[in-house]
Formats: C-alpha cells, structure tokens, sequence
C-alpha cells in the first residue's frame, strides 16, 4: 500500500486592520486575533505596540514598506501568506488603518482565493476617522459638509491622476492619503479645477499617536508651511470648510515631552 504522507489541514489567513496608531483603537476581534496567532506578517504603519499582545512563540515577519522603498514584493507577499496557510498555521496579516482602504486587502486576498486558502477580513479604524476624530476636524458637518472622499495623493512621475472636477467641490471634504510629497500638486489642482485659494485645508501627521501634529492653513499656504514644518509621512491632508471647526473642536493633547 502506498502511504502519502499526511499535510496538515490548511490553515486561516486573517486580514486584520490594526487601527491608525493608537492602541487602544484595535478591535477586540482583533487583539484576540493577534493573542491567538501563530504567524503574523506585519507593516510599517502598525499601531505602536500591537506585537506586544502576541504569544511569545509566534512568528512575526516584517514585510514594511515605505512607498520609495519596497521591501517585499506584493507577489511574494502574496505567496508568503499562501505557504504559511499550507503549513497548517494560522496566520494574522497586520495592516495599519483599515485593510481595505488604501490597504492592499483585496490583492492579497485575490491569490488566497486563487489558491483556496480560507480568509477572513478584520476591518480597523481608517486612519481618515482617527485623525479627524483627535484632531476635531468632523469629516461632514450639515452645515460644511454632505459628503466625504477618500483619494490616494501618491505622486507618480510628477503627477497624480485622480478626477479633480469630481474633488474640487465646495460642499465635499477630501482627505488624501500618502499625500505629502505630492501636496503642492493637490492644492494647486484644487485651486485649478474652481476652489479658491482660501479654502481651508489641513495636515495630519502621526495622527491618534503622541507624536501627532496638526496643521491647519488654506490651499494657497498650505504647502509651504508643511515643508517649513519639516511633515512627512504618514500624514494625511483634509480638505474642506470642517478645518474651520477645528480650533474649536481640538482636544487631543499628546502627553508632554513626546517626541516629535
Ligand atoms: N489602510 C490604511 C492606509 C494605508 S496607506 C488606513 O486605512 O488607514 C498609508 C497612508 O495612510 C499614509 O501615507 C498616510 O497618508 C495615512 N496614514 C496612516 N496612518 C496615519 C496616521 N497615524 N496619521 C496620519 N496619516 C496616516
């Protein structure tokens, strides 16, 4: 008789949002998940911490990346999720915000589908919600604004391609994600497309964390006074008439002495 040898049976990947930097703004589901797993595959922009709540013989593999410096490459990321599932382990895939928002989920999900690897989507705080909650900046306001989009700044070879009629709306609040290299080409294509210069516009950075810095100016000043305060990424930009809110709606207060 021939004998196969036994494989394990294959094991769950779960696409777990971790928030946009505070701890306490995990999920339950997904601090239980972290506690639970024997793999974690994990981000840069992860809330600070967060690897503290795994068992200690866990494996944690870092696959960061900063948008200039790939470390690993999404396809091998994507079989790396694959081959830890067949070796019958359960496998946390730990993403910053929320996985589905900017988050690269849905690729990473196309090859475990392909591949018939079971998976589960943990949803987290974007970091759009977590920054205009500790900045006091609401996102819609009846009397600002009815609605709100989400659109990647990511500067490629000079340019951004996004519908700028569609964002250049007075009633609308934008927040653009990865935008800060590219913010003087956002705010110059928000003037073009029929906002006007003084139409008030803000920068987030390190945001829900104690390093957070909120910056708040119009689209004309606004790029020159976040170069002049040396923000770089992460940091998120929102544009709108809700800024105006916020130097009376601010109440984060990021403990003294933290550092910049
Ligand atoms: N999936 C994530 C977004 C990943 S894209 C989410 O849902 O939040 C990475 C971008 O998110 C960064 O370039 C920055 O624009 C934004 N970002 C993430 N964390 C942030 C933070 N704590 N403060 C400000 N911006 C943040």
């Amino acid at each position: 008789m021939i004998q196969t040898p036994s494989s394990p049976p294959v094991g769950t990947v779960y696409i777990v949002g971790s928030g946009p930097g505070d701890l306490d703004l995990l999920t339950l589901r997904a601090a239980r998940l972290v506690g639970e797993a024997d793999a974690i595959v994990y981000d840069h922009l992860i809330a600070e911490g967060v690897l503290e709540l795994a068992r200690a013989d866990a494996e944690q593999i870092y696959v960061g990346k900063k948008s200039s410096n790939h470390t690993v490459p999404q396809e091998q990321l994507n079989q790396l999720l694959v081959r830890l599932a067949r070796a019958g382990k359960k496998v946390v895939r730990l993403k910053g915000g929320d996985p589905f928002i900017f988050g690269r989920g849905g690729e990473e999900i196309e090859t475990l589908v392909e591949s018939g690897i079971p998976f589960e989507v943990v949803p987290g705080v974007t970091a759009a919600a977590g920054c205009a909650a500790y900045a006091g900046i609401p996102l819609t306001h009846r009397d600002h604004a009815q609605a709100v989009a989400f659109a990647t700044g990511h500067l490629k070879d000079g340019t951004i391609n996004l519908d700028w009629p569609a964002l250049a709306r007075p009633k609308l609040t934008v927040v653009f994600y990865m935008g800060v290299g590219g913010i003087a080409e956002i705010c110059r294509q928000m003037i073009a497309h029929g906002l006007p210069a003084s139409h008030p516009a803000a920068v987030v950075q390190h945001g829900t964390t104690r390093r957070q810095r909120v910056l708040t100016a119009d689209l004309a000043t606004l790029p020159e006074r976040v170069h002049a305060a040396g923000i770089a990424s992460p940091a998120l930009i929102i544009v709108g008439t809700v800024v105006r809110l916020q130097e009376k709606l601010t109440w984060f207060k990021p403990p003294p002495g933290s550092p910049i």
